[in-house]
């Protein structure tokens, strides 16, 4: 429809999420309009996404240092473990300011439609973590209150009981609305439902 090289960039760009043909357009005349020193400040963010963010060798969350910030800090209290979906997960967590704990990142959850996700999501490295990891009293599954996440917390809490009946093992209280993300909660209702977990 456009030249070329615009319809290339539209195509790539409406892979985003939430991202639909007239939002695509919209980006990409943003950056014929506005020229080269924007375009080229983009390439350096991706290329600097591409090169530098590895994933953390204990948590798996995205981070520029493996181990990441978190997971090297001696003063995390090394006892407790949040089980999270994703970076975002940690971030709005870490925002409270109640959590002093650890973070294991899943990087998805189960998705009954996607045999894949059994493979694809980090429960090997968590179940291992359980086993091996001798200072580890407490595992906080904080997943999404939605079904893939309920359904994903019914299996952890089966398997990780299994492998180490000794941890305590215990979800976020209620209080964030059903069906709601994480990522949106507000930190006062996050601060208590950690608070409040059990
Ligand atoms: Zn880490």
């Amino acid at each position: 429809m456009y030249s070329q090289s615009i319809d290339k960039l539209i195509a790539e760009l409406k892979k985003l999420p939430s991202v639909g043909q007239h939002t695509a357009e919209r980006y990409v005349f943003h950056y014929l309009t506005r020229g080269k020193r924007e375009v080229a400040d983009l390439i350096l963010s991706l290329n600097g996404l591409i090169n530098n963010v590895k994933s953390c060798e204990v948590c798996w969350d995205f981070t520029d240092t493996s181990p990441c910030r978190i997971c090297s800090d001696p003063k995390r209290d090394q006892s407790v473990l949040c089980v999270v979906a994703d970076s975002q997960s940690v971030v709005a967590l870490q925002k409270t300011g109640a959590f002093i704990g650890r973070y294991h990142v899943l990087r998805g959850v189960l998705d009954g439609s996607d045999p894949e996700s059994f493979r694809r999501i980090k429960l090997k490295e968590l179940f291992n973590r359980s086993v091996k990891d001798k200072n580890l009293k407490e595992i906080i599954l904080a997943l999404n209150p939605d079904l893939s996440g309920e359904t994903t917390m019914l299996y952890l809490e089966k398997e990780l009981r299994t492998k180490n009946p000794t941890i305590k093992i215990v979800r976020l209280a209620r209080g964030l609305p059903s069906g709601s993300d994480l990522q949106y909660a507000d930190e006062i209702t996050l601060e208590s439902a950690l608070k409040n977990r059990r």
